[in-house]
């Protein structure tokens, strides 16, 4: 849910009605549209429609708090997009809902490495805290992330989606996963691959409709980790950290 709703009405008719809503919201999944046209649809697992979308390793994900989470619509899109894919190709999430305060650390943490890839919280709406922006890449059968930007082992070197800068391979599987993507109703981005986004400002612009979700500005605890899978994620990720850093280990990320 996009947390407290209701409180902002004055007339108490309304604060009813919109409880009585946010709870049907809660246990049923009903979409309900919100007065100024967009929804308040839940967020759920990324991977909950499909067993072929897998998420990125905890190692690596960007989110410690939760696992990758998206609207529900989102959820269902990717279910399509993966079945469009060959039957030997899985997609793979990255990172979907993001907390501002993610959003910020990411954008301190990155500006510098990738320039104008993560965008400046302070600055914008940012369309990963709207629960409908996903980045996703795609895994073969053996559970093992395809580089879409071969021969580089990054995967912000040419971001652009038509880079000719790549392998001939890389070039056409940034562009079959932009064309399974955008037959499940998603939103490309031209300058990053991997980002896709249903429902937010980019999609309305892309497609001329209304956008569908504004920001989030809390999450429910259902969709979240429990206290103890939270620290040991972030134990974890230290200690990964620290191998990397002894050992030189060079990473996708
Ligand atoms: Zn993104």
């Amino acid at each position: 849910m996009d947390g407290s709703q209701c409180t902002h009405r004055k007339d108490r008719h309304h604060i009813y009605i919109c409880w009585l809503a946010e709870l049907l919201i809660h246990h049923q999944a009903l979409k309900v549209l919100k007065l100024d046209g967009t929804t308040m649809e839940k967020l759920v697992e990324a991977t909950k429609y499909s067993k072929r979308i897998k998420e990125l390793n905890i190692l690596a994900r960007i989110e410690l708090n939760h696992p990758v989470i998206v609207r529900e619509e989102v959820a269902q899109r990717l279910a399509d997009a993966v079945n469009k894919l060959p039957e030997e190709l899985f997609l793979q999430v990255d990172s979907g809902y993001r907390s501002k305060e993610t959003q910020k650390n990411l954008w301190q943490y990155r500006s510098n490495k990738v320039n104008d890839l993560v965008a400046d919280p302070s600055r914008e709406d940012t369309a990963h805290n709207t629960g409908g922006a996903i980045d996703v890449t795609l895994q073969n059968n053996n559970g093992k992330e395809i580089n879409l930007s071969e021969p580089f082992d990054k995967y912000y070197a040419y971001p652009e989606l038509r880079s000719k800068k790549i392998t001939i391979d890389a070039q056409n599987n940034r562009l079959l996963l932009n064309k399974v993507m955008l037959e499940a109703g998603f939103a490309p981005n031209p300058k990053e691959y991997w980002h896709f986004s249903y429902g937010d400002k980019v999609w309305a612009d892309y497609y001329k409709k209304d956008v569908l979700f504004r920001e989030i500005d809390s999450i429910d605890k259902k969709v979240q980790y429990s206290f103890p899978r939270v620290i040991f994620n972030k134990a974890i990720k230290k200690l990964w950290w620290l191998v990397r850093l002894v050992t030189g280990t060079n990473v996708n990320y």
